[in-house]
């Protein structure tokens, strides 16, 4: 497959003459893909910006494609949301990521506390049969629940408020936390946020991007950070890039940060070697 001017695959069909976009072939592809193997966790480390200890770790999925090499998870989980194969996907990555991260906490005694992210869309909060499957995950006490957190947009949830908050109440009611993910770029008021039973806020990285280019975003950014402090929430900035991102970080008292600079997402054994590596 080639990419065409507009970065999409063209992928010929067996006629030769007519083309299915890339959406379609992947469309096609994806519900084989949970059972043949093709799908995998990398983590990224969350840092404990005063200490500079690996303090969580967020579970990113990604798709190993026969021919299409590796995909990220822009490029399916929209199409996963539309064909419903999410359901079955969120179950695996919760199941797959809660395991991985229980048994780094056994066997790294320094890890005990080592907390695991995972990303939960508004369609797996709306089905009943899925959130059912994400309980019965949660109310397995050996994989430490409360060492859970469940990263979800406030876009997700302004579709749905009332419906979204009962079930993350549900899913909380098993000790997990709830980390509001892209804050700030949703279309959710300050209203809505005060109603959210959230713990954490991760602050998009386009605040943390423009801080040093304009003074509305730097702003924002340390608007974000005392409403937060206030509100007693933990905080967790993303997308910290470079060394001036993490003294910006460091000089508003920033409790938590994720990004490339600090460390960037890698396969499991990557991950943990680079628990192994801490004290
Ligand atoms: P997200 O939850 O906001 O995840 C952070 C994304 O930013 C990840 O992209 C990560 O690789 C990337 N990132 C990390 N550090 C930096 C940085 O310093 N700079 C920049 N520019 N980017 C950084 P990724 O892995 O491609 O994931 C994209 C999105 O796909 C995620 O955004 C999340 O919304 C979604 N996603 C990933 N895994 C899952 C999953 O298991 N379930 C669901 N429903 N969605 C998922
Ligand atoms: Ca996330
Ligand atoms: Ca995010
Ligand atoms: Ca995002």
């Amino acid at each position: 497959a080639k990419r065409d001017g507009k970065g999409r695959y063209q992928l010929f069909d067996a006629r030769g003459d007519d083309t299915m976009s890339y959406r379609a072939a992947l469309r096609t592809d994806l519900p084989a893909a949970l059972a043949a193997g093709q799908l995998g966790l990398d983590y990224q480390p969350v840092i404990d910006l005063g200490s500079g200890a690996i303090v969580g770790v967020e579970a990113l999925v990604r798709w190993d494609h026969p021919t299409q090499g590796r995909l990220s998870p822009a490029d399916f989980m929209p199409l996963a949301e539309e064909t419903g194969d999410i359901d079955e996907i969120g179950v695996w990555v919760l199941e797959t990521a809660v395991r991985q991260v229980a048994g780094w906490r056994r066997s790294m005694s320094h890890c005990k506390d080592l907390w695991v992210s995972v990303n939960v869309s508004a369609l797996q909060l709306t089905s009943a049969k899925s959130l059912a499957r994400l309980e019965g995950i949660l109310a397995d006490p050996t994989i430490c629940p409360q060492r859970v957190v469940l990263e979800v947009t406030e876009t997700a949830l302004a579709t749905n408020i009332d419906g979204g908050i009962t079930a993350i109440n549900r899913l909380k009611s098993h000790g997990a936390r709830l980390a509001i993910d892209d804050f700030g770029t949703g279309y959710s008021s300050l209203s809505t946020l005060a109603a959210l039973p959230a713990d954490i806020l991760k602050v998009d990285r386009s605040f943390l991007a423009g801080h040093s280019k304009d003074a509305a975003s730097a702003a924002m950014l340390e608007g974000i950070l005392g409403l937060a402090g206030k509100l007693q929430l933990e905080v967790i900035v993303e997308g910290v890039e470079d060394v001036e991102q993490l003294d910006v970080l460091r000089g508003l008292g920033c409790g938590m940060g994720q990004g490339y600079f600090l460390a960037g997402p890698g396969p499991s054994t990557v991950i943990e070697a680079l628990l192994a590596a801490g004290t």
